[in-house]
């Protein structure tokens, strides 16, 4: 077993991911993200953890109250950030008409500018 029941993915995973960590207040419903490394440093640091430790686990370790409403019951989940690469879907090139089109209307377009001047000159 990698890792304990209900602890979440491990942290390490998020890696890969360039993914943070989104902590929300159980009571106000706010949130805040913490980087991953500080996170796992920090983990390292209280002897509470490391990389391997579960995402939903780091809630349990957070000691301060929420700065907002002062509750102290947290729930921690993946945050990943909007990739820089621009990854994901993205709209199709537009298809331009081609260009036989375009020099089709251009000719139509001078054969209509010179049609008001013909049908003057045979008024
Ligand atoms: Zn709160």
């Amino acid at each position: 077993m990698p890792y304990a029941a209900g602890q979440g993915v491990p942290l390490a995973h998020y890696r890969q991911h360039g993914a943070g960590v989104r902590l929300f207040c159980l009571d106000c419903l706010a949130h805040r993200d913490l980087p991953l490394e500080p996170v796992i440093e920090r983990l390292k640091a209280r002897g509470f953890g490391d990389e391997r430790t579960g995402i939903k686990a780091v809630a349990g370790f957070v000691a301060r109250p929420c700065p907002r409403c002062g509750g102290v019951r947290f729930e921690t989940s993946p945050w990943f950030p909007p990739s820089p690469k621009g990854e994901g879907w993205t709209s199709p090139p537009k298809k331009d008409a081609t260009p036989g089109r375009h020099d089709q209307s251009s000719a139509i377009e001078s054969a209509e500018v010179g049609s008001p001047g013909c049908a003057l000159a045979n008024a």
